[in-house]
């Protein structure tokens, strides 16, 4: 039998109408390129995308089309978010970090009609624009006093605007329809594009919000420093303008005094951002020997948080939630906010259980699966490859039958390539990923581990550690780090600080100094890149 019950689409659209409504007085902060901080409430956003969307028709953009932008966090990325998916086109947000040879590669796959700039990355687009469909068309995102020279042809936003009518009919279709186009960093072969739906973005909504709710009050300021370039800022962008959060977009600034005297001025409540990020910010705290006022809460993830960074955020009373996911997973997975028994244990035991990725969102399935294929117990110690499945994690890639085949197991489980345990509280711990494993003499060494032990050691301010190849033992863990200040440890004085958490053998056998760890597209500490850089390296024993 079947319940009786209305069915309505779950449509992007609706989340904005609603904001607009129960939100009248929260606002988007943007820094802007123009070079001013530009304030606008939810009201005021959805007569403007409103106007967009009109414009977007006027322009020719249909069911289906894609229309991409290579953007920094702002009022007028947010408003393309919304027009864009409000009308059953999809939104292909492009990171402007990634080489041209991989943005040449995205917007052909991708097959963009439109692509909206902001002024910073214009010269990006011209570099490549003869690789680039010629049918393309450009739209800088400024006022006509800011339109820089440009041999793209361009069109100017605000102009765009301009005289269009502040209401528009948002088309009602199936609420499959696709919503939004993330490529994957991809380390290896191309890119491999997630392409969200409406259903599975306004979904993901309600389970970031479920989230959120838990730790940030309605009204509070929420500052996302993780991009609406990559995965949709987290979903941020979506779940705050339902919960009535004001948005503090801060542009391209993103270095630790800026965003400092952003949170300051405008009384940030919860910032959100990959680790490197808070690196910067933290360093920023120590110079001023105080944390931005209002600062209360802060959400990382992208890649595994240190226990040191937890344990600093902690002391001053900023709470942390460290959060894991993936492109393929809109992508919260698991976020760190934690039941009552946790903030209750003992300081450090409460920053141990922190330092782990905390416990699934409703909606995400998790599985752990061993060597021959079997899913093994949530007991915190059986260690394997994580899957996932639920309503927000893709099924296949975009336009990419091969990838989209090897996507998910005949149960419908996607393969995360993360290898990790779960114990009987549900609480995730990632091990590594699983190529980043360090293989020793038939044991694992897990290089989260390394590190996160490393980095509390004084002397160092960041750190990776990775695998050298070894005849005998087939690979062999070795640290790159950064010194925290002039005198770098010697490696018998770094070892001596992490005996006390790992077997000899566990060690690393070198460290290698450097003056900065090189970082993804995404702003994760790109191993990769260091393997090659390493290539020709030899440990100590071997030379
Ligand atoms: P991306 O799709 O670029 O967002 O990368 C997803 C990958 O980042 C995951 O599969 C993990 O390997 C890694 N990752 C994300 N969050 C965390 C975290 N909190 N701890 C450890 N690894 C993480």
């Amino acid at each position: 039998m079947k319940g009786m019950m209305q069915h309505r689409p779950l449509l992007i659209s609706n989340i904005l109408e609603y904001a607009a409504e129960a939100h009248a007085k929260a606002e988007i902060i943007s820094v802007r390129t123009e070079g001013d901080i530009h304030r606008q409430t939810y009201p005021q956003t959805l007569r403007r995308v409103y106007q967009l969307a009109n414009a977007l028709q006027g322009l020719g953009v249909q069911l289906g089309d894609r229309v991409a932008t290579l953007a920094w966090n702002g009022y007028r990325h947010f408003e393309l978010y919304y027009a864009i998916s409000g009308q059953g086109a999809v939104c292909h947000t492009i990171n402007p970090r990634l080489s041209a040879e991989q943005l040449i590669y995205i917007v052909n796959h991708a097959e963009d009609k439109l692509i909206f700039v902001d002024t910073t990355f214009v010269p990006i687009l011209q570099a490549v624009r003869s690789e680039l469909p010629a049918d393309l068309r450009f739209v800088i995102m400024t006022d006509r006093a800011h339109m820089p020279e440009n041999t793209l042809d361009a069109l100017c936003y605000e102009e765009l605007l301009v005289d269009q009518p502040e209401s528009f009919d948002w088309p009602e279709f199936d609420e499959n329809t696709a919503a939004g186009l993330c490529y994957t960093s991809g380390t290896t072969g191309n890119p491999k594009g997630a392409l969200y739906s409406n259903r599975s973005t306004v979904l993901h909504a309600m389970m970031v919000g479920l989230i959120m709710g838990q730790s940030i009050p309605e009204e509070a300021r929420v500052l996302p420093v993780v991009p609406l370039f990559h995965v949709n800022a987290w979903g941020i962008p979506y779940a705050s303008p339902l919960l009535g959060h004001s948005l503090v977009m801060p542009g391209g600034a993103l270095d630790g005094e800026n965003l400092f005297k952003l949170m300051d001025q405008e009384n940030v409540f919860s910032a959100w951002g990959v680790p490197t990020v808070w690196m910067g910010l933290l360093g920023e705290i120590q110079k001023q020997g105080r944390k931005p006022s209002g600062f209360s809460d802060v959400v990382v993830g992208g890649s595994a948080a240190p226990r040191k960074m937890i344990e600093t955020f902690e002391k001053m009373g900023v709470n942390v939630g460290h959060a894991w996911g993936m492109t393929e997973m809109s992508p919260i997975g698991t976020h760190g906010n934690m039941p009552k028994w946790v903030k209750d244990l003992p300081f450090d035991q409460m920053v141990d259980v922190k330092a782990k990725q905390g416990r699934r969102a409703f909606g995400v399935q998790l599985k752990i699966i061993d060597d021959n294929g079997q899913r093994v117990a949530h007991d915190g110690k059986a260690v394997g490859e994580l899957y996932v499945r639920g309503n927000t994690i893709v099924s296949g890639y975009f336009n990419n039958p091969e990838a989209s085949a090897k996507a998910v197991d005949g149960d419908g489980w996607f393969g995360t390539g993360d290898i990790a345990s779960i114990d009987q509280n549900g609480i995730l711990t990632i091990q590594d990923r699983s190529k980043d494993l360090i293989k020793s003499g038939g044991e694992w060494i897990s290089s989260i581990d390394l590190e996160n032990v490393a980095m509390a050691h004084p002397g160092i301010a960041a750190c990776a550690a990775i695998a050298m190849p070894h005849p005998k033992w087939d690979e062999r863990p070795v640290l790159v780090a950064v010194a925290a200040g002039a005198d770098k440890p010697a490696l018998d004085d770094i070892h001596t600080h992490m005996s006390e958490h790992f077997a000899k053998w566990q060690l690393p056998d070198d460290v290698i100094w450097v003056e900065a760890l090189p970082l993804t597209a995404t702003g994760k500490v790109s191993k990769l890149t260091l393997r090659q850089q390493f290539a020709d390296y030899q440990l100590p024993d071997l030379r």
